[in-house]
């Protein structure tokens, strides 16, 4: 039980040793090849990022995916052969199998440490194979997971094609495909009329990938406050990125984006609307009014709607009211989801996270206080580069009803009698928008459920002598 605070508290921040498990960020790959139809993913590395890719994707990996690795040899390191002409030979053979529109270098640990040059090499190459060559270097010396989507997209966001650029009506079209699959089997006269229903506002582009369904539902759910969403970064295919032009508004949909949001504003010269994240009905809510604010549109009957989705999930928040949450940190998703939790009635007891941004995240960071102060919840601890072994301890003292952790962690905790839900299933589970929010709560409360099912049989410590960490 904890008591209501009196006197509203700021968050409290902490850094620790940077020890923790998450996935290289080279794992980006495997939804970004799946988002983006017509791309081709070139991990340049060794063995090791070879091998994390092929258990982490699972299944996926006998699907004929659309990405290899250039595995180094000890030629290569050692400078014996030209790093040129490899490539060379490798991106036309994946240009004759396949033929992308788009070949994605992978830059790793082993490319930076040795300093091949990619950037240098790729313009070169482009030219000589006739295939745009964008090089992400989302390797596991500067980041985390979830963050290496955001180096992809960083690198992305220098091709989207500004307004001159593209001239011919076809084009046009095929670059707003968003619009274009909202009036899919419309008549023309219906689309014009449902034209005249936006409000007149600057363009808006949405960062962040998040399967068609997302894009869809978010798209729909601006409609309905007559904002028009002029493209998404990235869109469905290559050929398709959306114009961008200056003084264009962004927003993002993800916590993780901040290279690709800086690389927007500084680069590309637009607007960011920094606002919490579509994540859960107070986030979507919040999200939804701050881009109505900035662009001077009252919001309609969003109060009502974030309502009827909390009046949905009663049964689930049922399970978790009043029960606590530990984050250990591997995704970058946790102030978000830990807010959403917050409102849903639980206390989060700390928050890890791989790397905290302070600007990027300001809305969220604001409302996750909001949320607490509202709720009479006390504000978490948010521990950036966390040490999963300190972590470890503090868990054992605080006995928290739920840890959200990667699978390193998950079994031996649930040996010990601490349920766990494993982190890495938020990063592919659909978590946007308002009607997304029973998914998220699903995973919740799937070990809760299950452990209370289980719990008559007395099993709950399975470690005999309780091993001293
Ligand atoms: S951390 Fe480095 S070496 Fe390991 S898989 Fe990632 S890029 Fe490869």
């Amino acid at each position: 039980m904890t008591l209501a605070q009196t006197q509203p508290q700021a968050l409290e921040f902490d850094c620790d040793t940077g020890n923790y498990h998450t996935f290289c960020p080279i794992s980006c790959v495997a939804w970004l090849y799946q988002k983006i139809e017509d791309s081709f993913f070139l991990v340049i590395g060794t063995k090791t990022c070879g091998y994390f890719l092929q258990n982490a994707m699972g299944v996926m990996i006998f699907a004929e995916p659309r990405y290899a690795m250039a595995e180094l040899e000890e030629a290569d390191i050692s400078a014996q052969l030209n790093d040129y002409e490899e490539l060379k030979r490798l991106c036309e053979g994946i240009k004759r199998d396949r033929n992308p529109s788009v070949i994605v270098w992978i830059g790793t640990c082993t490319t930076e440490i040795i300093k091949m040059d990619l950037e240098g090499l790729a313009p070169k190459l482009e030219q000589e194979i006739g295939i745009p060559i964008v090089v992400a270097r989302a390797n596991g010396l500067d980041y985390a997971f979830t963050q290496g989507e955001d180096t992809v997209l960083a690198a992305m966001a220098h091709r989207c094609p500004t307004a001159d650029q593209v001239t011919s009506a076809e084009e046009k079209a095929e670059r707003n495909s968003i619009q274009k699959l909202l009036s899919f089997g419309r008549k023309k006269e219906d689309v014009a009329a449902e034209e005249s229903e936006y409000h007149d506002h600057p363009p808006l582009v949405l960062f962040g990938s998040v399967p068609d369904p997302i894009v869809t539902q978010i798209t729909l759910e601006l409609k309905k406050q007559g904002i028009r969403v002029d493209g998404w970064l990235p869109a469905k295919r290559y050929t398709e990125l959306p114009v961008i032009d200056e003084g264009y508004y962004v927003a993002g949909i993800n916590p993780f984006l901040s290279r690709t949001a800086t690389t927007l504003m500084r680069r590309r010269k637009c607007k960011l609307i920094g606002a919490p994240f579509p994540i859960g009905p107070d986030g979507t809510r919040a999200w939804v009014e701050k881009i109505c604010s900035v662009f001077g549109i009252e919001p309609q009957g969003l109060e009502e709607r974030e309502a009827k989705i909390w009046e949905s999930v009663e049964d689930y928040l049922e399970i978790i009211r009043g029960k606590s949450v530990y984050f250990m940190g591997d995704n970058l998703l946790e102030i978000s989801l830990a807010r959403f939790l917050t409102r849903c009635g639980m206390t989060v007891q700390e928050i890890g996270i791989p790397y905290m941004d302070k600007r990027y995240q300001a809305a969220e960071l604001a409302l996750l206080e909001k949320t607490c102060n509202e709720m009479g919840a006390p504000l978490p601890k948010i521990t950036e580069k966390p040490d999963n072994y300190n972590q470890l301890q503090r868990i054992q003292e605080l006995c928290p009803d739920l840890v959200i952790t990667g699978m390193a962690h998950a079994n031996p905790l649930e040996a010990r009698g601490i349920s766990t839900k494993w982190s890495v299933e938020f990063t592919f589970a659909q978590i946007h928008g308002f009607t997304n929010a029973r998914d998220i709560l699903e995973l919740v409360t799937r070990p809760l459920r299950r452990n209370d099912s289980l719990k008559d049989l007395g099993w709950e410590k399975l470690v005999k002598e309780e091993a001293k960490v």
